[in-house]
């Protein structure tokens, strides 16, 4: 099933090129909006037959007629994997003169929640000319169930779905040593789209795969298979430090083929199994 949030905050599952809208069943009000989702997803097992019957009793709108926002808007956590994939740990290595640690090693990171768009923003650049920022396709988790301290076999358990993300990312310089959550955590760094596919359609996530282009260049492609620490690994390692909420996002890292991105570019990030989301760079307007 593929489930979409739209126009004001709607929740939706797409069937064919037509979007039903499931927010009753969320218990939905105007005052909260983005809040409703969690708990969408939070219900989403027990209450998959209802969903069913409401998609077949409530005409779809078509898709192109509605504007899709971030699957999961305000996601409690948004973590994120440092170099996951070897070649991307390569790449990163050669540029900086040493070698630098992979998930493996580091564990996660944080990504403020406020950098979340979606998939019709425009990601915008702030004006530090002399900075480089980057473009980094990832597939990224979306959290189920509540998961505290889950081994590996459990963990895919806990997995609502998939969606696709970009963690643009201000580069260091030597000058300039900023964290990490800092630099990622701009307004817009965090894309999150066009929709989430549910687990049951994808039970092994190591098939996925995923590409990146920049202007109809392509710059990243990569395999889920390739992952230094693989999904199951990633919620259980994290599942250890906190007690990961229904719609949090974990993004699974990102492959070689980083590179910087600049007003006036146009990022295509796409998933097969998953979908494809199309952004336009822009300057930030303060
Ligand atoms: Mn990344």
């Amino acid at each position: 099933m593929r489930v979409a949030v739209f126009d004001d905050h709607r929740i939706g599952v797409i069937v064919g090129d037509g979007i039903h809208d499931v927010s009753a069943l969320a218990g939905q009000t105007a005052e909260c909006g983005t809040c409703a989702v969690g708990g969408f997803i939070a219900e989403f097992g027990p209450r998959r037959e209802e969903i069913r019957e409401v998609l077949d009793e409530t005409p779809g709108r078509p898709l192109s007629e509605v504007v899709l926002r971030a699957p999961v808007p305000r996601p409690t956590h948004v973590l994120a994997a440092p170099l996951n994939y070897p070649d991307h740990q390569a790449e990163m290595t050669d540029e900086l003169g040493a070698r630098r640690l992979s998930a493996a090693e580091l564990g996660f990171f944080l990504k403020a929640t406020g950098s979340v768009s979606g998939p019709s923003d425009p990601i915008r650049i702030p004006d530090r000319p002399s900075r480089r920022f980057d473009h980094e396709g990832e597939v990224a988790v979306v959290i189920g169930r509540e998961a505290r301290a889950v081994s590996r076999g459990e963990a895919l358990g806990h997995v609502f779905g998939y969606t696709l993300a970009l963690d643009v990312t201000m580069r260091r310089t030597p000058e300039h040593q900023e964290e990490r959550s800092m630099r990622k955590s701009y307004h817009t760094f965090t894309p999150l789209g066009p929709w989430v596919v549910t687990a049951d359609e994808i039970p092994d996530p190591s098939v996925l795969s995923l590409r990146v282009w920049v202007n109809g260049e392509l710059r990243q492609d990569a395999s889920l298979s390739d992952l230094i620490v693989d999904v199951p690994d990633l919620i259980a390692q994290a599942s250890s430090v906190l007690r990961l909420q229904p719609g949090d996002v974990y993004l699974t890292g990102s492959p070689a083929g980083v590179g910087p991105i600049e007003p006036g570019d146009r990022v295509v990030v796409e998933a097969p199994e998953i979908g494809r989301m199309e952004l336009d760079v822009v300057e930030r307007g303060w």
